[in-house]
């Protein structure tokens, strides 16, 4: 290797040597990478996992974004503390798109610097091995790897890349940021990119400080120095032992605003553009509580000095957990008083409340490898509920858990493909898919049932789960964990054998359903299997599986829960039954449907019928969703279910309503083509009906409206309540929506935020075509003047989306196309929302083929949400054949699960068709 001459000089020195022979550096990544000699050839790692031998105690990583000069670059230079336990001749190190400039090795204790006698680029793994043949092998000991690199700052959100926004003169402002979970710090500097490599960290950020003011990273600032003019190097203090993944450091322009914690020895900071710093204070007054919960619920101080939040212009997730400074994007951290809703705001807290959880579950004590991704995403997931409660007591967060992240796992794990929680992890692309519904809501889900039967069992006491964790968390701090550490913590506490109750839920895929089937009039016998979705679809085994189902019951004579005797293991389990009704897994903590048998489900229906009362929200919800979908999955026959579903006529809980209009409208494509069409819409309008009069419907265009004190979840129930009367072509609901939206038009009454949505979804689902058009127009106007404002955007494309106009639908999709009108982050949601419709399926799906390679470039990994969201709701074997003809010439790895679901999806769309669609119809027209 031939590396500068200045390169052994020092540290700083030689971050601009290499800057200033960049241009004649070889380039290693690309065409100048050399292949080992031939007499000595190179194991070159093709494992996935980084060898063993290999530890890094610290990195000394030294950054510095351009953002004047395009394309937007960087160079860096890394110091790796590390140690090798064994002799060896290559040290194996993380990383991919990153040019190396020099490399070179020393002994801890010593000075001189030596080159690598070669260094090997696996693309694959994506690894470099710098290779040392001569004189001998190193020897096990401490050695500093320095590394002098530069790369271009990403533009598809990952690893060190840039974001940018245009504030109110039309100026644009460049940000370098940082996201690296899970596998791409390895983008941003050559690291050892495994959970359980956890090191401390020295940031030091070489800024422009007229162009980028704020400069942040995980810790405080420990000290700044001139460099030249504008340029300074800011220097953060040493972090604590952490993971790759969670490294943050920030170049931008922001403002912060702070607020004290932990008894105000500690300061958490928003940080948001100049012109949205007002927009923070509702994040920051939710950390601030949150934190404060969080320190005392896991009874361990959080560990940082400091804690900040930022809310990022272009991000590609909700949020992340770095420790210490925590990303978001914007419509899942700013909240305007005048234009967020009160979802909005719900879902902010939860997301703020997610990824504080994550400071202590996930960044204290992480998961040791990716196949145990869920003990981060499934604590924080559960958690977030917690800490939400906490700051806001009367939202019902606990019922909307259940209606929001248990369906979201029911939904995704009983697919015919589905993976176990527990998973084994072959390839880096594996890793990316983990991050689903199964790791984040099925294993919330899973920790809930367990924290309330855990509890169950000592009635009275302080949580048992509680105590277990803050063990768990203590015994495991600054290091990393497994399942089973896990489950000896709540086995210890808890003096249950938590790892066999647990088993089937982590290590199987799929969750049970219970049937309840009346053998003899005193007589239920309970029995389990796999719940499918669309089972005819062909779910691949039909071995029996068990799972320990910790099921308890309420009925007339009994309204305390009583817990069946565990486990329900056998394949029938008697139960003897005296009383008029029963209702098993009393506030679905159990992560199980309950199928009655038709007597039961009827008696159910009588009692609901008479006293809604009877059952508490939850287990009201609970029951619709489950009768609903097993409606869709064939278990229960249309006649059953939708006489069932009449309870909802007198429904008016929001958490109730949620359930029900999820699964009412998973039957709007399977009913399109069908005769009793009008009659299904007509159906929901009807059953809506009380929920949307008892809310107030659609507010008076004619007086301003006074603000709303109503609760949270009627807020939220009157939204919905319009938004589903609308969407099912509720005419009075369709013309007070119009008539309002063109008042506020007029300037004569102003929409409230928390019905904006609404009221621009029915406004836009309106069939007469003239005032369709004027609603369109001034939609469009709207969205262009609403630029910095993505809330107001979302609301605005997600209504267009909802037309039943082609020309409409059109548009929307062709602005997918230019990220100046639709933000990348938002494509596929914008796409998929085109797709959800009536009108739009066709489409959706001709335009993506169309822009096939544009969507192919743009979101490789993420090309799954996409493909299942134009493909899904087809319900003919011919869509069937055409997108598998259509995959089959243009491939795509990471969706071929997708198209595989999707058309299976479509066959047994057809086939639920078939079978259900004149049974429904019947129903539908004598109602
Ligand atoms: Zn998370």
């Amino acid at each position: 290797m031939h590396f500068e001459t200045c390169f052994l000089q020092g540290f700083q020195q030689s971050l601009f040597c290499a800057h200033q022979h960049r241009k004649s550096a070889p380039n290693l990544t690309h065409s100048a990478v050399r292949i080992a000699m031939t007499d000595n050839p190179p194991p070159v790692w093709s494992d996935i996992r980084l060898p063993a031998s290999i530890t890094p105690s610290l990195y000394e990583l030294t950054v510095q974004p351009d953002l004047v000069n395009e394309p937007f670059s960087f160079q860096g230079t890394v110091v790796i503390h590390l140690h090798l336990a064994a002799a060896t001749t290559d040290i194996v190190v993380h990383m991919v798109n990153i040019n190396i400039d020099a490399a070179a090795l020393r002994v801890a204790s010593a000075q001189d610097w030596r080159e690598p006698d070669d260094i090997v680029i696996n693309h694959v793994q994506e690894y470099v091995v710098f290779r040392f043949f001569q004189p001998e092998k190193l020897q096990p000991g401490d050695y500093q790897l320095r590394i002098d690199y530069n790369g271009l700052l990403g533009q598809d959100l990952l690893g060190f890349y840039n974001s940018s926004y245009v504030d109110a003169d039309g100026v644009t402002h460049n940000i370098a940021t940082t996201k690296f979970e899970p596998t791409y710090a390895r983008r941003a500097f050559p690291c050892l990119d495994e959970p359980a490599m956890k090191a401390s960290y020295i940031v030091n950020s070489i800024a422009n400080i007229t162009l980028t003011p704020t400069v942040l990273s995980n810790m405080p600032e420990a000290s700044r120095k001139q460099i030249n003019g504008d340029i300074y190097q800011i220097t953060f203090q040493p972090s604590l032992a952490m993971s790759t993944y969670l490294v943050a450091f920030i170049f931008c322009d922001f403002v912060g605003t702070s607020l004290p914690f932990h008894g105000g020895a500690k300061n958490v900071t928003v940080w948001t553009r100049p012109d949205a710093q007002a927009q923070g204070l509702f994040s920051l007054q939710v950390a601030q509580n949150c934190t404060d919960f969080y320190e005392s619920y896991f009874e361990i101080d959080f560990p940082l000095p400091k804690m900040d939040l930022i809310g990022i212009p272009d991000f590609i997730s909700g949020a992340m957990e770095n420790w210490g400074l925590i990303t978001f994007r914007e419509t899942s951290f700013l909240i305007d008083d005048s234009q967020s809703s009160a979802s909005d705001k719900q879902r902010t807290a939860l997301t703020v409340c997610h990824e504080l959880a994550h400071q202590w579950f996930g960044d204290l004590v992480t998961m040791r490898w990716w196949n145990d991704l869920w003990l981060n995403e499934g604590f924080a997931s559960f958690l977030e509920y917690h800490g939400v409660d906490h700051a806001f007591p009367d939202w019902q967060m606990n019922d909307q858990f259940v209606t929001a992240d248990m369906l979201n796992a029911f939904d995704a794990d009983s697919l015919p493909v589905t993976h176990a929680i527990s998973v084994n992890i072959t390839n880096p692309a594996q890793i990316n898919s983990l991050f689903d519904s199964i790791s984040y809501d099925k294993g919330a889900s899973i920790l809930r049932m367990l924290s309330a039967f855990l509890d169950s069992l000592h009635p009275g006491q302080p949580s048992v789960f509680q105590s277990g964790l803050a063990n768990y968390l203590n015994e495991h701090k600054y290091n990393n964990a497994e399942t089973s550490d896990l489950w000896a913590s709540l086995s210890a506490a808890s003096q249950q054998p938590v790892a066999t109750i647990m088993s089937a839920w982590t290590d199987s895929e799929g969750f049970p359903f219970v049937s309840a089937q009346l053998t003899t009039p005193s007589t239920i016998v309970l029995t389990q299997e796999r719940f499918y979705q669309y089972p005819q679809a062909g779910n691949s085994t039909n071995t029996p599986q068990v799972w320990w189902i910790p099921l308890n019951y309420q009925t007339d004579t009994d309204a305390n829960p009583v817990s069946f005797p565990m486990p329900l293991v056998q394949q029938s389990n008697p139960l003897a039954f005296n009383s008029s009704w029963i209702k098993f897994n009393v506030g679905q903590t159990a992560v199980c449907r309950v199928r009655y048998d038709s007597s039961l489900l009827l008696a159910l229906k009588n009692t609901l019928a008479a006293d809604l009362n009877a059952l508490a929200p939850v287990d009201r919800a609970g029951l619709v969703a489950d009768t609903l979908s097993f409606m869709r999955s064939q278990y229960v026959t249309p006649t059953d279910a939708l006489r069932f579903t009449s309870v909802l006529q007198n429904e008016t809980n929001y958490v109730v309503w949620q359930a029900a209009v999820r699964y009412l409208t998973v039957f709007e494509p399977l009913l399109r083509l069908q005769e009793c069409y009008g009659q299904y819409r007509a159906f929901i309008q009807s059953l809506i009906l009380t929920a949307l009069n008892a809310t107030g419907g659609v507010p008076s265009a004619t007086v301003q409206e006074d603000p709303l004190n109503d609760s949270q979840t009627d807020i939220l129930l009157r939204s919905l309540a319009i938004d589903t009367a609308g969407r099912f072509g509720h005419q009075p609901t369709l013309q007070a929506a119009r008539a309002l939206f063109f008042a506020d038009l007029a300037g004569t009454v102003t929409i409230s935020s928390n019905l904006r949505s609404a009221i621009y979804n029915a406004a836009m689902a309106s069939d007469q075509t003239d005032d369709n058009d004027t609603v369109y127009h001034s939609l469009i106007v709207r969205y262009i003047a609403e630029a910095s404002n993505p809330t107001e955007r979302n609301r605005i494309i997600a209504a267009m989306a909802r037309s039943s106009k082609p020309y409409i639908l059109y548009t929307v999709l062709t602005w997918t196309l230019d990220p100046s009108l639709v933000r990348v982050q938002d494509v596929i949601s914008v796409v998929v929302a085109v797709a959800a419709g009536q009108q739009g399926l066709n489409l959706a799906w001709d335009f993506f083929q169309q822009n096939f390679a544009f969507f192919n470039s743009k979101f490789g990994e993420r090309m799954a949400t996409l493909v299942t969201g134009v493909t899904k709701d087809f319900t003919m074997q011919a869509n069937a054949d055409e997108i598998n003809q259509f995959f089959q010439l243009h491939p795509v790895a990471s969706a071929a699960l997708a198209v595989q679901q999707s058309t299976q999806r479509i066959a047994s769309n057809e086939a639920w068709i078939s079978k259900n669609a004149d049974e429904t119809c019947g129903y539908l027209f004598a109602a």
